[in-house]
């Protein structure tokens, strides 16, 4: 059985005392190399969990562990080594003059001998396509390159899971495929856990399960082509289904059969 690497246990939360709850008795578990993609429309509460994922937030009821810890103050900075986090904008997440820099700067505070950041800096810029780009400027990269080095310089810091909150919705279509394949390589190496935030259905078809929020609730948690298949209702909680989602179960309808199984 998959060991467990998150769990959320009964967790509600609200922004202050006179707000409302925007996560209401909130439950799942992440597993260890599991690639989770969690969607809904804006406001559903995405983010909310994310922050509370590495300690920025902390519920009022409820408890999230990772790696069996609970999360609080007095464990945020054991967490923090272990959940890394990729934002929305590219523009606000670089520190470096240059791209190796970049990568540098998150292993510097954690003592991490020479010889060994130069080996994490090789590896994690060839696992998101970018060991050419070592000396450049960050500001001379297009948004897709930027956040693929953002990526890099998250695991190079080797976390157990990466989060990517919606980390391609500043991008243009070029950028937003850079990252999703980026992605999936990342997640073939099989060596961490992978949380895709999105309201965006086209990012969730490769995940392995996918969590559905709506209203601070979980609305549904099921494979990606089970979620699919109730587009209808998707579509009264905001969520727009891709044809390109559907296009198997379409082609089979009509008799067209095409295999949904990977051909090896
Ligand atoms: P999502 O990521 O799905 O768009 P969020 O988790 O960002 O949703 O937001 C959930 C709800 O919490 C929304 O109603 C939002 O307006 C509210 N919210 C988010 N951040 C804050 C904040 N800093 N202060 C008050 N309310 C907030």
């Amino acid at each position: 059985m998959r060991e467990k690497l998150i769990e959320f246990r009964n967790v509600s939360f609200r922004y202050g005392e006179e707000e409302p709850w925007v996560l209401k008795d909130v439950s799942f578990d992440i597993y260890k190399n599991e690639w989770v993609a969690i969607i809904g429309h804006n406001g559903s509460g995405k983010s909310t969990i994310a922050k509370l994922m590495n300690g920025l937030l902390f519920p009022q009821e409820g408890e999230i562990y990772i790696n069996g810890q609970v999360v609080n103050q007095d464990t945020i900075w054991d967490i923090r080594k272990e959940v890394g986090m990729v934002f929305q904008n590219p523009d606000n997440q670089f520190v470096g003059t240059t791209v190796q820099d970049d990568v540098a700067f998150g292993m510097e505070n954690r003592g991490i001998p020479r010889d060994e950041m130069i080996r994490r800096i090789d590896e994690s810029l060839t696992a998101v396509g970018m060991q050419d780009y070592r000396l450049t400027e960050p500001h001379r990269l297009s948004g897709g390159q930027k956040q693929r080095v953002a990526i890099a310089s998250v695991l190079a810091i080797s976390p157990q899971v990466l989060i990517l909150d919606e980390a391609t919705a500043m991008l243009d279509p070029k950028g937003r495929l850079e990252i999703m394949s980026t992605v999936s390589n990342v997640q073939d190496r099989n060596e961490l856990s992978l949380i895709t935030i999105t309201h965006d259905l086209r990012e969730v078809v490769q995940a392995e399960r996918v969590i559905v929020m709506n209203e601070g609730v979980i609305w549904d948690e099921a494979k990606p082509r089970e979620i699919f298949a109730k587009k209808d209702r998707l579509r009264e909680i905001g969520l727009d289904v891709p044809f390109i989602a559907t296009l198997a179960d379409e082609l089979n309808k009509s008799g067209l059969r095409i295999s949904n199984e990977p051909l090896n």
